[in-house]
């Protein structure tokens, strides 16, 4: 069974405000083994909503909306709903009193204002609503089922779990299960070359999403029953992390610095950094995981050619042989980290962030990343372009990986 996901209110569409009911919806409709086919948000215009309505109701089996079910005139869903399915809306005397007495038990009198919420179109049964005056509406045909429910969080949260889920639930959707393998150190085009001729695989839908240095593969599998669900999910992610080897570095909310962090502890070893480029990134990325104080042991911003020097021990004569963005002060910036720090590992990171300071031979997104440890090290160059986040994300995503293939190594 498939969803659509609609978030009725013109406040929805200002900049910053955020449909976070439709993200609790998804991921409710997902328990439930529903994927939502398309979401959208629309202002308070009834016959958008009723084009909107149509279309969903037409696209998926569930359609789910919130908001615009209270008393104000900018209310619109009710009516919007008697023109999609044209059914017109009608009065509920027992609704009508049910308001009337709630408004009243609170000391307020209830009018035509307030009225407004007991009307619905015909054919459409009530949603109760323990938590306010604004009840929900519900309509099921052919085997389709619509929930309206009011745009309070609290209310439309309470309304979902005590009346529609567990109908949703009884329609029989089957179960889902779910997985994201995460990859790094490859970029998304190899991944996608490396696992595409799985995509297929069925009762399995497989999405892929690069990051800044990093590439998830999101798996779900569709089953009658959980148990069928788990079995292919486990069989496609068996396949592809065979595939994937040690590019993969992890799955689900895994990551890539708390599995470097687990190798790190697993041998007692630790790490130190010196970064120019990522500003203290890198060191932000592993004090991130809960507990890295048992194997990071520190680092060094060092911006400026001199501070590389007095802080992380580069020596001026390399700065100025090699230039600052180059394999020699990467190095030289990882083995100063790993002196300065007495660290196992020390990684260095030394690079052109932009949207400035390029050059012919280095530019914009040149970022040199190396490794010290008791032998050789390892450097790696990037030389890919984007824009200074991505740049220094996807600096910070390699230099974790360096170190991970040389702790699996
Ligand atoms: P009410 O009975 O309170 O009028 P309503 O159904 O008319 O309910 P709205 O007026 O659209 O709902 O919204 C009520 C409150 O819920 C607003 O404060 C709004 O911020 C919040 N809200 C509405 N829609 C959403 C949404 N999609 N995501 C998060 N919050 C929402
Ligand atoms: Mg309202």
């Amino acid at each position: 069974m498939t969803a659509v996901v609609i978030a009725v209110g013109s406040e929805l569409l200002r900049p910053g405000r955020r449909d976070t009911n439709g993200d609790w919806l998804v991921e409710r409709l997902l328990d439930l083994g529903i994927e939502t086919r398309w979401r959208s948000a629309v202002d308070d215009d009834v016959e958008r909503i009723a084009r909107l309505i149509a279309t969903a109701w037409k696209d998926a089996g569930v359609v789910l909306l919130t908001g615009g079910l209270g008393p104000t005139e900018d209310d619109r869903t009710r009516d919007a709903l008697a023109v999609a399915f044209d059914a017109p809306l009608t009065r509920d005397p027992a609704m009508t009193r049910w308001i009337t007495s709630m408004f009243s038990a609170r000391g307020r009198v209830a009018g035509p204002r307030q009225w407004r919420q007991a009307d619905r179109p015909q054919g459409a049964d009530w949603i109760e609503n323990a938590l306010g005056s604004a009840p929900g509406l519900l309509v099921e045909r052919d085997g389709r089922v619509l929930a309206a429910l009011p745009g309070v969080p609290a209310e439309m949260k309470a309304m979902f779990s005590a009346t529609v889920a567990p109908r949703l639930a009884a329609a029989g959707g089957g179960a889902l299960a779910r997985e994201t393998l995460r990859i790094a150190g490859r970029p998304e085009s190899w991944v996608d070359e490396v696992v595409r001729d799985l995509y297929g695989t069925r009762g399995t839908e497989t999405t892929i999403l690069a990051s800044p240095g990093s590439v998830e593969l999101l798996v779900t599998a569709r089953g009658a029953d959980e148990a069928e669900a788990r079995a292919r999910l486990a069989a496609l992610t068996g396949a592809m992390r065979a595939r994937l080897g040690i590019d993969l570095f992890g799955s689900n909310e895994e990551t890539l610095a708390g599995v470097v962090g687990h190798l790190l502890a697993a041998r007692g070893a630790t790490v130190a950094v010196a970064e120019s480029c990522t500003g203290g990134l890198l060191g932000a990325a592993f004090t991130e995981v809960a507990g890295s104080s048992a194997w990071f042991r520190g680092g060094i911003v060092g911006y400026a050619d001199d501070v590389k020097s007095s802080l992380a021990g580069v020596p001026a004569a390399l700065i100025r042989e090699h230039g600052a963005v180059s394999e020699a002060v990467a190095r030289a910036l990882a083995e100063g980290a790993r002196a300065a720090c007495s660290a196992d590992f020390g990684l260095g990171v030394t690079g052109v962030a932009g949207p400035g300071g390029g050059t012919a031979d280095k530019p914009v997104g040149t970022v040199h990343l190396a490794l010290a440890d008791d032998g050789a090290g390892r450097t790696l160059k990037l030389d890919w372009p984007g824009d200074r986040e991505l740049i220094r994300k996807r600096a910070v995503t390699v230099a974790l990986d360096l170190l991970r293939r040389r702790l699996l190594a």
